[in-house]
């Protein structure tokens, strides 16, 4: 069996590998449109703005575009250490790029299998009994209208008849720290409600892959941090290590957390009503460790979701057997994040939890391969961002310009599929097209305000 620990640094070295096939590109320039972040926002906006004959120039940080979208080989699959699951899938604009390229579709289950705190698969009346409550819950928290009072996420439980039951517990982690990145008492009624859950889909060759194939052809510089956006005067200077370029607008792609943090600086500061935006606004917590475990107990659980009975923070979901091979992702919520601050000892809390249920000798040739760690990344710190009880509305707000030439654009923007590519990906699009509509206009001088 070999250790945990020895096998950490390949993962967290691959989940800031080069990518081989990227070419250095000469020194940025100049141009109509620069876009802050090469993730799913970014290349969405670059490519619209693109199609319409914008000269559109992209600036990553990284040195591999996807940001939170990453594709790695792990003991020979292709396994996303980001994300996976092709969420609201009527609606993701990357369903209809994948089948363009040809890319097969599979169904993602909808229903968890359910397994005891002994380990034992549940039996058929508990599931089912299980399978009710699960379903009168999310009926219960998806029932609160969108301008309803600010209320917690949470509360739809005390919605729902018959009083506490026993697996509202296991509920609260799958809707809330694991599905939501946050407990479901801290998560906003509306946020909850709005997110489009429809059918879920993977899709052939990792989401991450997809991405990179999407950013194929588009300029992208890449090391090269934006660090200050001077927006006096008309038009935009983006201030870079490697030189300042101008444009006539900017977009602004990157997780929010570094916009909290002032990774990127504006001068003027940014008004009032956007700073509130921006810092309404919270970094949800949600993490794979990828395993490798031939003796598991899922055969027949083929890229299916795997529910543990119990704690509503210490718990964990598993995908079983990803794309049919033995792979599994063990995935960790918010308070399991956050309280294992190392990747190493959430590798320990998986180790833990699921020997406490199936004992060492099913354990003997469990080993971990890959531990992501999305919150300790420099240029992202988060899984997503979630809305505090009251402060849905900061989303809405993310849409609107600033000086008519600062856009702002990500899954924190998307009001209906945030925390997801898909939403990032029409965000993109949506900030392309009004940049475009903006453009035919004479840009705006501002009053200068000291930075
Ligand atoms: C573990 C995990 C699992 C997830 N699972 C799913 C899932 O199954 N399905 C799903 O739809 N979503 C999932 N998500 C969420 C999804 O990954 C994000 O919502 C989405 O990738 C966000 O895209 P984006 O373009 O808004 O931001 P990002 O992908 O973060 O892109 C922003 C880019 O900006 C760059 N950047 C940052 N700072 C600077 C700077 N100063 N200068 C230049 N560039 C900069 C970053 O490097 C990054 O490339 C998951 C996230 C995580 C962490």
């Amino acid at each position: 069996m070999s250790s945990t620990i020895e096998t950490m640094p390949l993962a967290l070295h691959a989940q800031r590998a080069a990518h081989d096939h990227i070419r250095r590109k000469p020194q940025p320039r100049d141009a109509d449109v620069i876009i802050i972040g090469a993730g799913a926002a970014g290349i969405a906006a670059a490519r619209q703005l693109r199609r319409h004959g914008i000269d559109a120039l992209v600036l990553e940080a990284r040195n591999r575009p996807g940001g939170r979208a990453q594709t790695i080989p792990l003991a020979g699959q292709k396994v996303d250490i980001g994300a996976h699951w092709l969420h609201a899938a009527e609606s993701n604009g990357l369903v209809r790029q994948a089948e363009r390229l040809g890319l097969a579709l599979s169904e993602a289950s909808q229903e968890p299998l359910l397994m005891t705190r002994g380990g034992e698969r549940a039996d058929p009346s508990d599931h089912d009994a299980f399978m009710d409550r699960w379903e009168a819950v999310y009926d219960a928290m998806l029932a609160h209208p969108a301008n309803g009072p600010d209320l917690a996420a949470g509360s739809g439980f005390s919605r729902v008849s018959g009083g506490p039951d026993r697996f509202d517990d296991t509920i609260r982690f799958l809707h809330g720290a694991f599905d939501s990145g946050v407990a479901l008492d801290d998560i906003d009624a509306c946020d909850f409600a709005a997110a489009q859950d429809d059918s879920d889909l993977f899709v052939e060759g990792g989401y991450g892959a997809l991405i990179v194939r999407l950013a194929r052809g588009l300029p992208i510089h890449y090391e090269t941090p934006v660090t200050r956006i001077d927006w006096r005067g008309t038009g935009v200077r983006v201030e870079t290590p490697h030189g300042t370029l101008s444009a006539r607008a900017v977009l602004v792609t990157v997780p929010l957390p570094l916009l909290q943090n002032e990774t990127i600086r504006f001068a003027p500061h940014l008004p009032p009503e956007m700073l509130q935006a921006i810092h309404a606004l919270r970094p949800a917590l949600y993490e794979h460790v990828v395993l490798s475990w031939p003796d598991h107990p899922f055969a027949d659980a083929i890229n299916r979701l795997v529910a543990f009975e119990g704690d509503a923070r210490e718990n964990l979901g598993m995908l079983a057997n990803i794309d049919g091979a033995h792979l599994h992702y063990a995935d960790l919520g918010a308070a399991t994040v956050a309280a294992c601050a190392d990747p190493r000892d959430r590798a320990g809390f998986v180790r833990e939890f699921l020997t406490a249920r199936f004992g060492h000798d099913a354990m003997a040739r469990c080993d971990v391969l890959a531990a992501s760690d999305w919150a300790g990344d420099p240029w992202t710190g988060c899984a997503w961002m979630y809305a505090p009880v009251g402060a849905y509305g900061a989303r809405e707000a993310l849409r609107q310009p600033v000086g008519e030439r600062i856009h702002f654009a990500g899954e924190a923007s998307s009001a209906t599929q945030w925390g997801t590519i898909g939403g990032a990906w029409a965000e993109g699009e949506r900030a392309a097209d009004l940049i475009r509509s903006g453009l035919g206009r004479p840009a705006m001088p501002v009053k200068a305000r000291v930075a």
